[in-house]
């Protein structure tokens, strides 16, 4: 197993009890497993033409702030409500009790952008379906999805139906 693989820790019953949080902090505070994670990232897309990087707050921006850098192309920050100023598109989807949104700014990219959306994990899906359905309302083209870390049981990858390909760096 990657050494990056091995700084990710589990951590039980966080938020709440029930789920286990997959804490990539460790993975964050040392400098190779850091970058070796970024590579595992970046690795499936090297050959794929994207135009920005579409990280998801807020760890989304930790990956995808390097990530964007690494492929040479520029980084828009998906964000919870509140924090973009501007005029901004909101995308809402439902949580396992109640709901939230995420939003981005309207002209932050040109119509027809080949855009790659980040995030850290991939649980049931619901956060990357909303992510696609900004860039979409954006007109971009969405070329994949790229998350560190996918929770094969929660059937997140079932919400992503669609063309892109969506790839997890690792699948415990
Ligand atoms: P979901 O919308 O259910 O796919 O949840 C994905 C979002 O919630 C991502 O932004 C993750 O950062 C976070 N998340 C969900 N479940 C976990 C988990 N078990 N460990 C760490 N982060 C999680």
């Amino acid at each position: 197993m990657a050494d990056w693989i091995q700084r990710i820790r589990d951590v039980p019953d966080f938020p709440k009890p029930g789920i286990v949080f997959k804490d990539i902090m460790p993975m964050l505070a040392d400098p190779a497993a850091n970058a070796a994670a970024i590579e595992a990232l970046a690795a499936p897309w090297r050959e794929t033409p994207i135009d920005a990087v579409m990280a998801i707050e807020a760890r989304g921006f930790l990956l995808g702030a390097p990530l964007a850098r690494e492929l040479g192309v520029g980084l828009v920050p998906v964000r919870k409500p509140g924090k973009l100023p501007g005029r901004v598109i909101e995308q809402r989807y439902a949580l396992e009790y109640g709901e939230d949104a995420l939003q981005v700014q309207a002209d932050a990219l040109p119509p027809g952008s080949r855009v790659l959306l980040v995030d850290d994990v991939l649980a049931t899906g619901g956060t990357l379906a909303a992510a696609r359905g900004l860039a979409e309302a954006l007109q971009a083209e969405v070329v994949g999805a790229a998350v560190l870390l996918e929770i094969a049981f929660l059937g997140g990858r079932s919400r992503w139906n669609g063309g892109a390909p969506l790839r997890a760096a690792w699948v415990p």
